[in-house]
């Protein structure tokens, strides 16, 4: 695998002093832990290779585990995907696929034990009396009445919530821990729940179940986990952690916690990304507009692009927002080595070369990649009749325009030197149909002629005739603001969304060499971006291109517009 080391962090700093001091028997045992109610995104990649190179660098183990206590919003669907999606990243787990709902029998009698111990309760308080007990910030939680239930007592009652006597609210069991505590997390947090609901691995079998924070850390400590990596956002709950483990005396990971990936321009909140999808706002998941892996993968990301991103970001203790530029730069350098290029016009305009042979083809030879002469030429047909972008025409030039204005003369990359002698516009409307132009057989293959005469532009172009109509799907962000979420009193981010986040042409006219173009392949459509196949629209011989990203990120075009 071409998955190179990752740079030193915070987190490797801890690791390496934990292997100098012989912590864990010198073993290094990392895991990912995604709760199946969704799809991962672009921040589950971050905690991937987190996760997943730290084990590879430092030769340990790192599990996927399906963090599913909760029975209500998981699917078998969302367990499918993050096991594809994390494959597709390029890791392997083996055979330690592992899911907290197998551990239920054993967190139960993890339970029971710190029942015995004098450590957990039955609280009867209504789910809303919980909350008024439990105090607030500046002051301090009440006790529940019911803290000081006899062991047995506890035993009774605990074994009879298994047994489904009680309604969902009417009961749940509580660590008991501190009501005074200045950290909200340890006011005798919950650590059962009575849910009569079905489980998608377990059935019927339960009707509570554990919550987060009693089930992570006892899996971590089932595991053999040496270092159990979360985001920022469970700092708070790192002492409960450390205290469930220390009660039951069972082995001890270390919580350590890294600062949690947001992108400009995206939202990344599980429970927005399934608003989108349930409302229709992008066709589905893995729509080329989303920020999940399945979205990255169709769009036309690479594996190694976002790896190659995740190690570019680094690992912090602060929580920032990455411009989306440093995500689109990563694939653009990947592509620029690696995508053929090839002449696509997107948006035509007619070219008509009045004395260039009526039924002529020529073939000329064109570069695959300047940046990689391994990868050779191919040939495109040049004829009386073109297209070029209606983009690199002007009638009235503004200063330092060089592509064609009338009476101009630019050159055709591969093509000739040609000459606009005349603009030809419907009467009615204005708008120009098409350009009557000379050139130059001297220049043929766009090179210089011998008389030493040279142009400033060079445009691309596609023979009008033997070009393949596609259809070409132009994404863009699908936030208009940086921060989505800086809205306006009483509306949400989805007051943001880009209304052009996505733009068909159809059809686009594209050098025919992409007839053979096949499902999953990258090229460069010259001065335009870089597209992909897509997988799921293309049939043979009829390739559907995705826009991955532009060729300059927006902010260089705005500026370069402006000057
Ligand atoms: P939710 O809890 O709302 O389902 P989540 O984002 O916490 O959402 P999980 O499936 O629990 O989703 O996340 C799995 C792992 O990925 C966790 O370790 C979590 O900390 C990490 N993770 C989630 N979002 C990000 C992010 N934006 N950046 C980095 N790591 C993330
Ligand atoms: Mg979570």
């Amino acid at each position: 695998m071409d998955i190179s080391k990752t740079p030193a962090n915070f987190i490797r700093d801890i690791i390496d002093e934990d292997l100098k001091n012989g912590k864990n028997g010198g073993r290094v045992h990392t895991r990912f832990p995604p709760e199946p109610n969704g799809y991962l995104h672009i921040g589950h990649a971050k905690s991937i290779c987190l996760n997943f190179g730290i084990a590879r660098d430092y030769r340990g183990l790192c599990n996927l585990r399906y963090d599913d206590t909760n029975p209500e919003k998981e699917e078998v669907e969302y367990v499918d995907s993050i096991r594809e999606d994390v494959h597709w990243l390029g890791f392997e787990w083996g055979e330690r696929e592992y899911y907290a709902s197998d551990y239920f029998d054993r967190l139960f009698a993890y339970a029971v034990d710190l029942i015995k111990k004098g450590k957990a309760y039955v609280c009867d308080l209504s789910p809303d009396e919980i909350r008024k007990y439990r105090g607030t910030l500046t002051e301090p939680g009440k006790e529940s009445p019911y803290r000081n239930r006899s062991v047995e007592e506890n035993l009774d009652l605990f074994e009879r919530m298994r047994q489904g006597e009680f309604d969902e609210g009417s009961r749940v069991l509580r660590a008991k821990i501190d009501m005074a505590s200045p950290n909200i997390t340890m006011r005798d947090p919950a650590i059962y729940r009575i849910k009569k609901a079905d489980h998608h691995r377990t059935g019927s079998k339960w009707c509570i179940y554990p919550m987060y924070d009693f089930t992570h850390c006892i899996s971590d400590s089932i595991e053999g986990i040496t270092h159990s990596i979360c985001t920022l956002e469970f700092e708070n709950n790192r002492p409960l952690y450390d205290w469930v483990l220390d009660q039951l005396g069972i082995h001890h990971p270390q919580q350590i916690e890294f600062a949690r990936l947001n992108l400009s321009n995206t939202v990344l909140s599980k429970r927005r990304l399934l608003e989108l999808v349930q409302k229709k706002m992008v066709s589905g998941w893995d729509d080329p507009r989303m920020p999940t892996i399945s979205g990255f993968r169709r769009r036309g990301y690479t594996a190694s692009s976002i790896r190659a991103f995740c190690d570019r970001i680094g690992v912090a203790k602060f929580n920032s927002t990455i411009d989306l530029v440093v995500l689109e730069n990563s694939i653009r350098e990947e592509l620029n080595k690696t995508a053929p290029r090839v002449m696509a016009i997107l948006d035509p305009l007619k070219v008509v070369i009045t004395d260039y042979p009526e039924d002529q083809t020529e073939e000329m030879e064109a570069v695959n990649n300047p940046e990689d002469p391994s990868q050779g030429s191919r040939r495109v047909p040049f004829t009386r009749e073109l297209y070029i972008e209606r983009d690199d025409f002007r009638e009235v030039p503004p200063p330092k325009f060089f592509r064609l204005a009338p009476g101009k003369e630019v050159r055709l990359r591969y093509g000739y030197f040609i000459k606009c002698e005349k603009v030809i516009k419907d009467t009615q409307t204005g708008k120009i149909l098409e350009l009557h132009c000379t050139h130059d057989p001297a220049t043929r293959g766009g090179n210089n002629p011998p008389d030493g005469r040279k142009v400033k532009g060079t445009i691309h172009w596609v023979a009008a005739k033997p070009a393949l109509k596609a259809e070409v799907r132009l994404y863009d962000v699908l936030f208009t603001k940086k921060d989505p979420n800086d809205v306006e009193e009483g509306k949400d981010c989805l007051s943001n969304l880009n209304p052009k986040s996505l733009e068909t042409v159809s059809p686009a006219y594209l050098e025919p060499s992409l007839k053979t173009a096949k499902a999953g392949e990258r090229y460069q459509f010259e001065r335009t971006g870089y597209f992909f196949v897509d997988p799921v629209s293309s049939a043979p011989g009829n390739p559907v291109f995705n826009r991955i990203v532009t060729l300059r990120d927006t902010w260089e075009k705005i500026e370069k517009s402006q000057k």
